[in-house]
């Protein structure tokens, strides 16, 4: 069945080909738009026979939001690391040890949390990458939330050792199921980390994604313990050791999520029409530092924001990274030597030298990143990353998942020019309505207000918290460790 949705404020195109909003028509069928018309001054016109007809006029239409890292069901862990633990690398020191706990209805409750916290953002679809895949695609289809999963895959180190053989098997038996496509949900194959997966392993990887046609996502060169093994194991770096293994030139595309430890001459390597960086910079200034994403840019490598998980940023509204991934380098200047020069002396040409610092970083800063460039990162490009769920675009072909906004919301107010807020601003707040493959998630009459006081949610956050507590006490971890470090807040 075809229904029509109908608004004077419909964000079309992209960063690329240009963004336009125009009053304009969209059909959906099955899950997916069939026809966008942009609409002159002649109006909507009669409604076709036996389409259902959504007039939002007076809304702002713009796709839902593509979250290209996450991992839903460690929002679990917010506020588990201590200063002490996020010093070292976080990650072994003390997500395995709970991890290694997990029991697989654990990952089902937990997730589900993540995907009420997306909904809420906007988020219509994450790349999400966990382990006891199964258990990911029950929340994603408890709650509502499109995804493509990624059971991880480890056989080197790392709590997901054990589970190899069945993640492997999941993963090959969901991206045969094809009754995961009308709920939005996909898979992509999930190999952990470069010093976590042995060469055979990433071997056979490279072969079922190219096989397979699936997406390869994995973190590359996200700690100094993942550089320091590839070079003392095999002399090469993390990204050099992807192409030794045949995985840059097989698969069919390549996420490597963070890319901190990744020089220019690694850059080189890739290849702009089927590798993307993922960046996730809240995440990276908590656990390690932003990864100089400028490198990437200049060579033409795409780029996606994700959030990676709740234990290391703290949210899971990737539209809220725009705003860092823009501004964040001014803090290059706050460190550059020309600060502690003025700080030492405090003259005038001091002051002047750090101004003129200033001003250059800022011209960097806008050389590379315009308004348009930025939104990509979280609509077009993550949403071209699986060639089954095309989506982050309203145009025919894509996927229906449609973020509805209210444009005279005070976050959106004056509403002069909506793409600077939806990069500066946090606009989660005004979110009216959610439509994800067709489907009403949020009903832009009723708005998210009641979502949360709804029975659903409700049960999901019990169960949660019920599991959270017995699996710290399995895994002997602290459920408040900050106590130690403020008194008893
Ligand atoms: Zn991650």
């Amino acid at each position: 069945m075809t229904w029509i949705l109908r608004s004077d404020r419909v964000l079309l195109g992209d960063g690329t080909s240009g963004f336009r909003l125009v009053p304009a028509e969209i059909a959906v069928a099955g899950g997916k738009i069939v026809q966008v018309r942009e609409v002159g001054v002649e109006g909507f016109g009669p409604t076709p026979d036996g389409a259902t007809v959504r007039d939002l006029t007076g809304h702002l239409v713009t796709p839902s939001f593509v979250n290209a890292h996450s991992h839903l069901a460690m929002s679990a862990f917010r506020g588990l690391a201590t200063p002490r633990v996020m010093v070292g690398n976080v990650v072994e020191e003390l997500y395995y040890r709970v991890e290694s706990h997990l029991q697989p209805g654990d990952v089902r409750a937990f997730s589900r949390i993540g995907a009420w916290e997306s909904l809420l953002a906007g988020v219509g679809c994450v790349w999400d990458h966990y382990y006891f895949g199964d258990e990911m695609v029950g929340a994603l289809r408890d709650v509502g939330l499109e995804g493509i999963v990624a059971p991880t895959l480890q056989d080197l180190a790392g709590p997901g050792v054990p589970q190899l053989d069945r993640q492997w098997e999941t993963t090959l038996e969901l991206a045969a199921d094809s009754s995961l496509t009308g709920d939005g949900i996909g898979v992509a194959l999930g190999p952990h980390a470069t010093d976590t997966v042995s060469p055979e392993l990433w071997q056979r990887i490279a072969r079922t994604s190219a096989d397979l046609d699936l997406p390869i996502h994995v973190h590359v060169a996200q700690s100094i313990e993942e550089y320091e093994r590839a070079l003392s194991r095999h002399s090469a770096s993390p990204v050099a050791g992807l192409q030794r293994d045949g995985v840059l030139e097989a698969a069919s595309k390549l996420l490597l999520v963070h890319g901190l430890f990744v020089s220019r001459h690694d850059i080189a390597l890739l290849n702009a029409d089927r590798h993307m960086l993922v960046h996730c910079p809240w995440s990276q200034v908590q656990f390690g530092f932003p990864a100089p994403e400028r490198a990437w840019l200049d060579a033409g490598i795409p780029l996606a924001l994700g959030t990676d998980c709740g234990a290391c940023n703290d949210t899971m509204d990737v539209q809220r990274e725009l705003k860092l991934m823009a501004w964040g380098p001014s803090y290059a200047t706050s460190w550059s030597p020309q600060a502690e020069h003025f700080l030492d002396d405090g003259t005038l040409g001091s002051a002047r030298l750090l101004q003129a610092r200033r001003s250059e970083q800022i011209g960097q800063q806008l050389l590379s990143g315009t308004t348009e460039r930025l939104l990509d990162a979280v609509w077009s490009v993550p949403g071209a990353a699986h060639p089954g769920f095309r989506q982050g675009v309203i145009a025919p072909g894509a996927r229906a998942n449609l973020a509805v906004w209210d444009p005279m919301h005070p976050a959106l107010w004056p509403g002069n020019d909506f793409l600077h807020a939806f990069v500066m601003g946090g606009t989660s707040g005004a979110l009216r309505g959610l439509f994800l493959g067709g489907r009403t998630v949020i009903d832009p009459a009723v708005g998210p207000e009641g979502l949360l006081a709804a029975g659903g949610y409700r049960a999901h956050q019990a169960e949660a918290s019920e599991r959270l507590a017995m699996l710290l006490e399995r895994a002997e971890v602290d459920p408040q460790p900050w106590r130690q470090h403020r008194g008893n807040v």
